[in-house]
């Protein structure tokens, strides 16, 4: 056998910046570590073993620690639902960066592994359920080509976690190219004087986006690749009917991945209005409005930033309302951009605004499936069946092929396949998938909907059912945060 060469090669930047900004923990010691699931493709990715041994496997549910790793548990604040709080890795622990073989840094966290002084009430612990909900949507995120963090093992503790119900505990080993975020700016604004916000702003620009260093204001310049970043993601979420369903600062990444799959889902009929978290009473991360919250975010990272921006307060509040003035400009571009690929349009002429808009307008009216109608457009007008046969939609189909009549068959397909998935996670999939594996230990059904989900944009024969939402709709179906 080969022998396995690959390592942990730990190099924690973290370490260096501002002592508030973090504090030294070590995960809790737990039961009896059982690996449920390993990213065997990841860790070939980012140079890690292939297998865990014994060891590896024990420290990835926080017994013992691998070799290098000096643990820290990172302090932020965040705006939930729009009030603020100070919050910090209240049950993360990040063991260190690890620099792979091709010399790209990662953040290699684990997610459940025990109280730190950021816990305030809670266990620091989460359920086997919620882990793996975050292990096959992430992956699924990653699939379908989104920038998200990743996750590379689920280890069960042997422990119980308290919830509504009693359940086994479990570990998440997440991978990020950082878990700095909104809410760390924020906590740093408040604590720090200037010059160390300037100085830990300094760092995170080096770390994540170097190329702003040079700029005559590189806080401001940051503000705005931090944006420009945000509005790519959204658009990205919008794309596939992504709802995060928790954006609060403290959830919004900095280098623009995915983060905190806590009560996220897949919107099955077309409604801006869409909401599936069961604790977002009001409605404020409904798919319609992630545009606006993220804007709303990045105006909260500007504020937490003001006063490196300029010494001028008033000076620097219209550099930064310069700034977030352009979100929604941007945003409207891209996402019409974005629009007109799933549409197969290669160029934006006048006239793709009213046929974007009136398609959704028709699916918004009859709740038809977000991800399934963009795929009516991969077929002919006979395979058309039930709603997509109706006058409606055949009308508004004879108007699109004639727009796209002007380019070439092929190349048109060729957009649609690339923008339109045929495989999202739909939500009563993943539950009963969780159901079973959790419940069950039976990995049958999330191990396959894994599968599908790495190449979503593929014929898959044989998994049509997957493409399917549930025949009796949503219903009430809620998702939960923080279990
Ligand atoms: P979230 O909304 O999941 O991003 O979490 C918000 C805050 O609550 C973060 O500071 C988390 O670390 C903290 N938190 C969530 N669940 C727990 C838990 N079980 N124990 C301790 N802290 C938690
Ligand atoms: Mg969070």
């Amino acid at each position: 056998m080969e022998k396995d060469i690959t390592t942990w090669h730990w190099n924690t930047t973290y370490l260096t910046v501002n002592q508030q900004l973090f504090s030294k923990v070590l995960p809790t010691h737990v039961l009896s570590p059982r690996l449920l699931l390993y990213n065997h493709q990841l860790a070939k990715e980012l140079g890690l073993p292939n297998n865990l041994d014994e060891f590896e496997l024990s420290a990835l549910a926080g017994n013992g620690l691998i070799e290098g790793s000096e643990p820290i548990a990172q302090a932020y604040a965040g705006h939930q639902f729009g009030h603020f709080n100070i919050l910090g890795d209240g049950r993360a622990i990040l063991l260190g960066e690890h620099i792979t073989p091709s010399g790209k840094r990662f953040d290699i966290q684990l997610k459940g592994a025990g109280r730190t002084p950021y816990s305030r009430n809670g266990d620091g612990r989460a359920t086997t359920s919620a882990m793996l909900r975050e292990y096959l949507i992430s992956e699924a995120m990653h699939g379908l080509g989104i920038p998200t963090t990743r996750s590379l093992a689920v280890v069960g503790t042997g422990d119980e976690v308290y919830r509504e119900y009693v359940s086994e505990g479990a570990v998440l080993t997440r991978i990020a190219a950082s878990h700095i975020r909104v809410g760390t700016f924020q906590y740093a604004s408040k604590y720090l004087p200037k010059d160390e916000l300037l100085e830990f702003c300094a760092y995170v620009i080096e770390r994540h986006y170097p190329e702003v260093a040079e700029e005559e204001n590189p806080p401001l310049a940051f503000l705005r690749k931090v944006q420009d970043k945000q509005i790519d993601l959204i658009v990205d979420w919008m794309r596939v009917g992504f709802i995060h369903g928790v954006m609060n600062t403290d959830n919004m990444s900095i280098p623009g991945e995915t983060i905190d799959y806590g009560p996220c889902a897949f919107m099955n009929g077309y409604d801006p209005a869409t909401v599936f978290s069961s604790i977002d009473r009001n409605s404020r991360y409904a798919y319609g409005n992630q545009p606006s919250m993220a804007q709303w975010n990045i105006a909260c990272l500007a504020s937490a930033l003001i006063t490196i921006i300029h010494d001028d307060k008033e000076e620097a509040v219209k550099l930064c309302q310069e700034v977030i003035n352009d979100f929604p400009i941007a945003y409207e571009k891209r996402w019409t951009k974005m629009m007109c690929s799933k549409l197969g349009i290669l160029e934006e002429q006048e006239g793709d605004d009213s046929l974007i808009k009136d398609l959704l307008h028709w699916m918004e009216a009859n709740k038809v499936d977000f991800t399934n109608t963009f795929l009516q457009l991969l077929k002919p007008k006979n395979e058309h069946i039930g709603i997509y046969g109706l006058a409606d939609f055949q009308a508004w189909f004879v108007r699109w092929e004639e727009r796209v009549s002007h380019y070439k068959r092929e190349e048109v397909l060729l957009l649609l396949e690339k923008f339109n998935p045929k495989f999202i996670p739909r939500n009563h999939l993943v539950e009963e998938a969780l159901h079973q594996a959790a419940n069950l230990n039976d990995y049958g059904l999330f191990n396959r909907l894994l599968e599908v989900l790495k190449a979503p944009y593929e014929t898959q024969k044989g998994y049509e059912d997957f493409q399917e939402p549930p025949i009796e709709g949503d219903g009430d179906y809620r998702t939960y945060c923080g279990t």
